[in-house]
């Protein structure tokens, strides 16, 4: 993997992605990448119809030797979603994996805006933006592995605390639950019957 001059001139490459229709038909992703060449640092802009397929990922592996690209914009989807793909796909590519940024135009723009055409498609350009002003701050991150403790402190047994020490538990973790009072189950164990089923709340 190639290391970083932290004086290099910033050579930034935006992939905006389709999903079929699931951006392209609320947003017109041609006029982003028009608008995507125009931001300063941005030498390469792409559009794919599928991003995170094979083809969308060689062609983002592709421009980044072909171009020198040292940073990667992926216009797409959630990074919940795919943001491990393409950190990979750079990674492979030959750039540090923290050096791409996502801007997500799925779940925040097309999928919230269908039928507003030019609202969408002029979020979606803002979004892009913004994306780019981040990644010209991106750094090489070195990831480590850190020793922890498997073991957690849940203070106040009522339902939120309850649940809290459940879930910890249930992922293998030592849970000890403190709780002021005599009893535990907060207000929840004051109430005499519950909505909906009217059952008794303990
Ligand atoms: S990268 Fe995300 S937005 Fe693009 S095709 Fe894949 S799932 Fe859809």
């Amino acid at each position: 993997m190639a290391t970083l001059d932290k004086d290099s001139e910033l050579r930034i490459g935006v992939f905006v992605c389709d999903c079929g229709l699931n951006i392209a038909g609320a947003v017109d992703c041609g006029a982003v990448c028009e608008y995507a060449e125009t931001l300063d640092d941005v030498v390469c802009v792409v559009r794919n119809k599928y991003t995170c397929a094979d083809p969308g990922q060689n062609e983002i592996k592709h421009a980044v030797r072909e171009h020198r690209l040292n940073r990667v914009v992926v216009a797409s989807c959630t990074p919940r979603q795919h943001e491990p793909t393409f950190r990979q796909c750079v990674l492979e590519a030959g750039l540090n994996p923290y050096l791409m940024e996502m801007a997500n135009l799925r779940e925040h723009c097309s999928w919230v805006h269908p039928g507003d055409w030019d609202g969408a498609t002029a979020k979606a350009k803002d979004l892009v933006a913004s994306a780019v002003g981040r990644a010209r701050f991106l750094e090489e991150q070195v990831e480590m592995a850190v020793p922890v403790t498997r073991r957690a402190l849940v203070i106040g047994g009522g339902v939120a605390g309850i649940e809290a020490a459940l879930e910890l538990a249930e992922q293998g973790h030592q849970v000890t639950l403190v709780e002021k009072q005599a009893s535990i189950g907060g207000i929840m164990a004051q109430l005499d019957k519950t909505y909906p089923t009217m059952d008794c709340s303990i």
